[in-house]
């Protein structure tokens, strides 16, 4: 790529480092005040309050409330939860422990008018640091609620088969790079006329995401930290972008000069093949060849039963949750494949979703894979209905890429389970807040572990195994 002059998230994440350590650390106002933006110094030589007399614990509790209510927002728009004021209806099994943390959190039933009650917290600085961390609590485990309630039917069941890996891109066929949300009924219509399709094959290829369409999924070549640089190996004729794509990637299509299309124009599936095959025609040699070895199988398990099989690993008696997103602030698929590795060796068995799932699958490990956006609650829900949550010895969030993962692993926490982060949280800036949220979460019988620096794999594994 950087042959062919083009900039790729790896060179863009060097060149923003030093990231903005206020944000880092909670100490940007995070208020919709006009009055700002204020900013309080860490290290105590500088402002040590905002304008308006707030102090650095209200502050980091702010940004957690903040970044948590952006959370479940984006929770109510994945679980099309657009009934507002709608009181959660907790449904068994998580509804006991649903109630008794709820006690510990206000004990007022959980709607989504939480969700106006913190924005308008959100407004001017009133509220203690400690009703702000309660209130973030509440909020995350609104989004745990939102997601049991949009939760599949319990007796439904089904796997899908998942491809994994570069080894996808071999050989001469017409590919269509397939990233972000894209309508089922879109990546049904595309199946459907590509099936069976030969001299020259035409094939429908995720650059990171898990595409559902009619029962199966469609073949992952890598994990979303790596999409640009395998999109820039000149294999893809076309790239078919949904919502939530990062703009690099549509970026390189111009400077590569692939077709772009964008699924909320509404494209017709036929027309999107037509333009794939016309820039298929007057392609040039790509200087990527990869080898047609290079892909890893797994199994999404996705009914009740099936959840319950992929926490199964021979006689293993314990069940780590491992997965996350990529990030950049560590080495990609290090974390998730040398501790699912080191897990197992120690009697675990791991389930996994996401980009840390996909490494897995890549690296050939017999893990389970769980759906990529509720793949730790499905896990939950299946021990707790067995009564078997004591098998459970921590999920672990290897990356976040957006705040709802962020809620989801704070409303896990708050449902009284051990959770653990292994990127830095904008926490750091208040000793108070770290110590209030413990605290909160220790009474609901929860742990959320975060660290100041990116976690290396010997702490999490010492967090699975000792804490
Ligand atoms: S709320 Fe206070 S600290 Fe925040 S930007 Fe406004 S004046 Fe500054």
């Amino acid at each position: 790529a950087s042959q062919k002059g083009l900039g790729l998230n790896w060179e863009r994440y060097e060149k923003q480092q030093p990231q903005d350590g206020f944000l880092r650390l909670g100490l940007s106002c995070p208020y919709g005040c006009m009055q700002g933006p204020c900013r309080i110094d860490p290290y105590g030589r500088g402002a040590d309050r905002g304008i308006c007399g707030l102090d650095r614990d209200a502050m980091a509790a702010a940004s957690l409330l903040r970044l948590t209510l952006q959370g479940v927002m984006e929770a109510m728009h994945l679980h099309r939860s657009d009934h507002y004021g709608a009181e959660i209806a907790w449904t068994a099994p998580l509804d006991k422990k649903a109630a008794a943390v709820m006690e510990k959190f206000g004990g007022a039933p959980l709607s989504t008018r939480e969700i106006i009650e913190s924005a308008i917290m959100l407004s001017r600085p009133s509220a203690t640091p400690e009703a702000i961390v309660r209130q973030s609590l509440r909020l995350a485990i609104l989004g745990i609620g939102l997601a049991e309630a949009d939760r599949k039917p319990e007796n439904s069941s089904g796997f899908s088969d998942c491809r994994a890996g570069y080894g996808l891109l071999a050989g001469d066929a017409i590919t269509i790079g397939i990233a972000g949300a894209i309508p089922e009924a879109l990546v049904r219509a595309l199946m459907e006329e590509t099936a069976g399709s030969k001299n020259p094959e035409v094939r429908l290829i995720s650059l990171g995401d898990w595409i559902p369409a009619g029962g199966v999924l469609l073949p992952i070549v890598c994990t979303s930290g790596e999409a640009e640089t395998t999109f820039a190996s000149g294999r893809f004729n076309l790239l078919l972008a949904g919502h939530g794509i990062d703009p690099g990637i549509p970026a390189l299509c111009t400077k590569l000069k692939v077709p772009l299309v964008s699924s909320v124009d509404n494209p017709k599936a036929a027309a999107i093949i037509k333009q794939a095959r016309a820039a298929f025609d007057r392609r040039t040699p790509a200087s990527f060849t990869p080898d047609a070895t290079l892909i890893g199988k797994g199994r999404l398990s996705l009914g009740a039963v099936d959840v319950e099989t992929a926490l199964q690993d021979g006689q293993s008696s314990k069940i780590a949750l491992l997965g996350g997103a990529d990030t950049l602030l560590q080495s990609l698929g290090h974390l998730p494949v040398e501790l699912a590795k080191a897990l197992r060796g120690e009697n675990h068995a791991v389930a996994s979703w996401g980009d840390a799932a996909l490494w897995m699958v890549k690296a050939d490990l017999p893990v389970g894979i769980l759906e990529a956006n509720e793949g730790p609650l499905t896990a939950v829900r299946v021990l707790a209905a067995k009564g078997k949550l004591s098998a459970l010895k921590g999920i672990c969030f290897t990356g976040l890429k957006d705040c709802r993962e962020l809620a989801f692993a704070l409303g896990l926490a708050a449902l009284g389970l051990k959770v653990s982060v292994a990127v830095p949280l904008p926490l750091w800036g208040s000793e108070k807040v770290c110590t209030t949220l413990r605290e909160n979460l220790a009474a609901a019988g929860g742990h959320l572990t975060h660290f100041d620096h990116p976690a290396k794999a010997d702490e999490i594994l010492n967090w699975f195994l000792r804490s």
